[in-house]
């Protein structure tokens, strides 16, 4: 085992090393530890949904009804109604024929990517997608062109200058998950059509997020039927747990019949599937609460902006605020820690080296109020920094 002391030596060497922290949620946008209460910055429960009533109450009707767990895979005997009303909605919130439901968004991009692409075919994938694609893409065995982040000159050489005996896809996160931007999916798609190629886009921090009704992506480009592949997850502004493919009838069928992380997995828990499927009934009735979230970032991002900090401009409720060095980051989240706030600190192998960051997200459930004052604090902290490195 002296291997793995030397791995863990070289981590802590780097400032990589990691330890889960224990959370105790109060609410959707804020925790308890060790007796202290602190304003949660860095959680993908964007909407708030986790704490909702109307989506807690779903959940726990369905312990009630169902049991606590699925007791089999979905093949096999682990399909419960919920699973057929839950992917009807999803297929109606995303504008497809059909919708599948896995058991997590990373699951997801592992069996959609594998089921769609093989060693004849050519991936072209945005250099910033997610560590799921990324795993997904090798799973497949095609060969994967990495193009330049969102760069679109790049995407249309590499597909201009590579053929291949089979098909050819193209992979993008919605919106990127540590820079916080929106892919020009317009363009991707146009790209597809010029070079007979396939789009799939994640739409992990889009779902509920971006777009009208917060219908994703390819809904905020008004091109949803022009992307033939539409994956999202239920844990992150949907408050539950698990992650879906949406796509016309063929394509689902499929990847049901084919994707390994589909098939091979005990289904999702009965509360959770309600809850997800609750959780999209509360976004179609409250628009408002996606109003709510859009306000609250560009609040933050205006308040940031103009105190001079370095925050990747975008639209989204993930706000990156760039410092370099890795001991950076995590010295700002440790002194804004101590100023009651929990804030990322996103260091690589996540993000390329010397584009640490913190990682700042913005929920509907923040009071603007207490985003001001975090505003000022951040502000502040970064300020310091700056000062002491010239
Ligand atoms: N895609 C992206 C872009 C993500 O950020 C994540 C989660 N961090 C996933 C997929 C995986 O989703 P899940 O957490 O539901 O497995």
């Amino acid at each position: 085992m002296q291997f793995l002391i030397d791995y863990l030596e070289q981590v802590k060497v780097n400032n990589l090393y990691r330890q889960t922290v224990v959370y105790d949620p109060v609410d959707a946008a804020h925790v308890i530890q060790n007796g202290q209460t602190y304003l949660m910055l860095a959680s993908n429960n964007y909407l708030g949904l986790t704490h909702e009533p109307h989506v807690q109450q779903a959940a726990m009707e369905a312990i009630r009804r169902y049991g606590t767990g699925s007791g089999g895979a979905r093949l096999t005997t682990g399909t419960y109604p919920l699973f057929d009303q839950l992917e009807q909605a999803l297929a109606m919130f995303k504008g497809t024929e059909a919708a599948l439901v896995f058991n997590t968004g990373y699951m997801a991009n592992l069996g959609v990517i594998s089921s769609l692409a093989g060693p004849d075919d050519i991936i072209f994938s945005d250099e910033l997608n997610h560590a799921s694609i990324i795993d997904g893409c090798r799973l497949s065995r095609a060969q994967v062109l990495v193009y330049r982040h969102n760069d679109m000159g790049h995407l249309e050489k590499l597909l201009k200058t590579t053929g291949c005996r089979g098909k050819r896809l193209i992979v993008t996160d919605g919106v990127f998950s540590m820079d916080g931007d929106i892919a020009p999916l317009d363009v991707i798609v146009k790209l597809a059509e010029r070079y007979d190629s396939l789009v799939v886009v994640d739409d992990a921090h889009a779902t509920g997020v971006i777009g009208p009704g917060g219908k994703g992506t390819a809904a905020y480009f008004g091109i949803q039927d022009k992307v033939q592949v539409q994956i999202g997850t239920l844990s992150k502004a949907l408050g539950a747990e698990g992650g879906f493919v949406a796509g016309s009838r063929l394509l689902i069928e499929a990847i049901r019949n084919k994707a390994r992380s589909f098939i091979f997995s005990t289904a999702l828990a009965p509360a959770v599937i309600a809850a997800a499927q609750a959780a999209l009934q509360f976004v179609a009735a409250n628009p408002d609460r996606i109003e709510k979230l859009r306000d609250n970032a560009q609040y933050v991002r205006n308040l940031l902006t103009a105190r001079q900090i370095p925050v990747v401009s975008g639209e989204t409720p993930i706000i990156p605020i760039m410092v370099g060095a890795a001991n950076d980051a995590l010295r700002l989240t440790a002194e804004l820690k101590e100023q009651g706030l929990v804030i990322a600190a996103i260091r690589p192998p996540t993000v390329p080296a010397g584009t640490s960051r913190l990682r700042l997200t913005v929920t509907a459930r923040h009071e603007q109020e207490e985003l001001r004052e975090a505003a000022g604090k951040i502000a502040a902290a970064v300020g310091k920094l700056k000062t002491t490195e010239r």
